[in-house]
């Protein structure tokens, strides 16, 4: 059976990989994150005014979405949970540029997926004859 998306959304799991969120307060710069991205996809920038105060480069996160994967590896070794999953997966660019979040813009949260009217939230369902099938959250 189809989802009749955008009039009805799959209301996710908990552990869904969606987009990430970054903690800016929390993060220690350790870089792993960016170390173990098998996809190229999360980079340290350099953090400029951070750099000035401190009198030292100061590298934080940025994240790229044409390029994650969303395999988990950078939430699963950030040391002070810094990154976080969230359920957003949703989300229409205009540009290849808009989807690159250097460390200011990653820390400001994902964006908000756009429905024209407020959608129908449903879960999936496995039913053994008719395969799955989609029931408005709410009901048994
Ligand atoms: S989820 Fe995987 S691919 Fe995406 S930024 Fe993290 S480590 Fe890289
Ligand atoms: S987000 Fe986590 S893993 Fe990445 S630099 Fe910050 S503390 Fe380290």
């Amino acid at each position: 059976m189809t989802l009749m998306y955008p009039d009805e959304v799959q209301d996710l799991p908990d552990g869904y990989r969606g987009m990430i969120e970054y903690d800016w307060d929390s993060c220690i710069k350790c870089s792993l994150c960016a170390m173990v991205c098998p996809a190229d996809a999360m980079k340290m920038y350099v953090s400029k005014e951070e750099s000035e105060r401190e009198g030292k480069t100061v590298k934080r996160p940025g994240i790229n979405y044409t390029r994650c994967i969303f395999c988990g590896f950078c939430v699963d070794i950030c040391p002070t949970d810094s990154l976080r999953f969230t359920k957003v997966h949703d989300v229409a660019y205009y540009t290849y540029e808009e989807q690159i979040y250097p460390p200011v813009e990653f820390s400001k949260g994902v964006p908000k997926p756009f429905y024209f009217r407020e959608p129908k939230r449903v879960r999936v369902i496995l039913d053994e004859r008719r395969g799955i099938k989609y029931e408005p959250v709410g009901e048994s």
